[in-house]
């Protein structure tokens, strides 16, 4: 493993699942990594979520509001008390994707462009769509018709299930969603009682996606979304910033030489986090600063990102690691190499965090800010916290920030958890109670 930019240090905090913020050492804060095809990418990815929108505000009640925009909140924690922001210099906000509607989770923003952009490749090749362009069109009985030959398949630890799943079966599509034994029940539950088929694989995520793919790529009709190599869902994920730097304006937020903005994206295999923060850096460059954030057990995209570009990211198994954690959004095992090849040089640090800590967060989360999120999402409350430890407090000297701070701005990314049934949720709670004793 000597290719990896990691310290004996740094390998022994892996080895034996103790949390650490890890600097990246290809993080070039001045790349000139945004290629123009890909800027077009994240404006196409856009127009295509305005295209949709007016049929999505039909197919989805909750989103008439909205006119079909698929969208979260900005919070600001000022309100919640000092005792909320101990410890962190500067403003602290939280993005509110646990919020999101039609699929509750991050996974909203990629997954459903994902399935978005099929659908209009399909409309568009089967002469669906009239001279208007009017997508409510795709609501009618005769492109339903098409669609249902049609097989959307995922596989997924949940979220992503959800979100594709959910999508597919609202356009008429048959979904199927490939889930790793570690998958919650509920979540199994909420696909099966909107016609999603669930295929359940004892083995871990990483069999999910190759046996849901091996089923997709043997079907003429079939489409597989494949959460490890996929532009559509990282550009879909990377629209975020567009709608993010709006709402900074709107807060009175500047992003600038002199307000540096920092921001705690949780980290699965990779595509969710690094489309957001590829948005982000071709919206602020040096300005903003993106911490991804993972489970002391599934520390993949430390290890992908601690790669070189082409590697092949090393599994958190080599480490001795199991994946073993309760953040089910998280608990994957090898980054995306194409995640890892498309961001590398974006990403500031990667820290991790025992189970225990999220549980902290989400009790803190509930108690102070009455927000409920699932484990995943509360691993980005601790960056504030982890910035201020000796690896942080480097970043800052190396990046001339720290006389900065006072004018900072943080993010925690908050990425799922609206969808958790009531009593799963009250689980939690005891768990964090238990944990934090309290
Ligand atoms: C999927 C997910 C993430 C991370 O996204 P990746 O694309 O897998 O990195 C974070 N939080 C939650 C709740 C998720 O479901």
């Amino acid at each position: 493993m000597s290719s990896l930019n990691l310290t004996a240090e740094q390998q022994d905090h892996l080895r034996a699942a103790t949390p650490q913020l890890w600097l990246n050492p290809q993080y070039l804060q001045d790349r000139a990594i945004l290629a123009a095809p890909e800027v077009d990418a994240l404006y196409e990815a856009e127009a295509r979520l305005q295209r949709f929108a007016p049929l999505l505000a039909i197919l989805f009640p909750e989103l008439q509001a909205s006119g079909g925009l698929i969208e979260s909140g900005l919070t600001d924690t000022q309100p919640f008390g000092t005792e909320f922001t101990k410890g962190c210099e500067g403003r602290l906000f939280l993005k509110a994707d646990h919020q999101l509607p039609v699929a509750g989770s991050i996974k909203a923003r990629g997954g459903i462009h994902e399935v978005l952009c099929f659908a209009e490749a399909l409309a568009r090749q089967e002469g669906l769509l009239d001279a208007e362009g009017d997508y409510r069109a795709l609501n009618n009985a005769a492109a339903k018709e098409v669609f249902s030959r049609y097989r959307v398949s995922v596989g997924s630890t949940g979220n992503l299930g959800l979100s594709i799943g959910i999508m597919s079966a609202a356009l008429g599509f048959k979904a199927e969603v490939h889930m790793s034994a570690d998958a919650k029940d509920w979540k199994k539950q909420r696909l099966t009682d909107r016609g999603v088929k669930v295929i359940e694989h004892q083995a871990d995520y990483g069999a999910a996606v190759a046996a849901g793919r091996a089923a997709a790529e043997a079907d003429p009709y079939g489409y597989f979304v494949d959460d490890e190599r996929s532009p559509h869902l990282f550009m879909g994920y990377a629209v975020a910033a567009l709608r993010l730097e709006s709402q900074l304006q709107a807060a009175g937020v500047r992003v600038d030489a002199e307000h540096p903005l920092f921001v705690y994206l949780p980290a699965g295999v990779g595509g969710a986090p690094g489309g957001i923060a590829f948005g982000l850096k071709m919206l602020f460059g040096r300005y903003v600063h993106c911490f991804f954030a993972e489970p002391v057990q599934a520390p993949c995209m430390l290890l992908g990102m601690a790669g070189n570009a082409g590697d092949a990211p090393v599994s958190v198994s080599e480490f001795g690691l199991s994946i073993d954690t309760e953040a089910d959004g998280l608990a994957v095992g090898t980054a995306s190499q194409w995640v890892c090849d498309a961001t590398r040089n974006l990403i500031s640090g990667v820290y991790t965090a025992p189970d225990a800590s999220l549980y902290r967060q989400l009790y803190r989360l509930k108690q102070f800010a009455d927000t409920e999120v699932e484990p995943s999402a509360a691993i980005g409350c601790l960056g504030p916290e982890v910035l201020t430890g000796e690896a942080g407090r480097a970043y800052l000297q190396a990046h001339k920030l720290e006389g900065l701070m006072k004018n900072a701005t943080h993010i925690a990314w908050l990425t799922g958890g609206s969808f958790v049934p009531e009593q799963e949720y009250g689980r939690y709670l005891d768990k964090a109670r238990v944990i934090a004793g309290v």
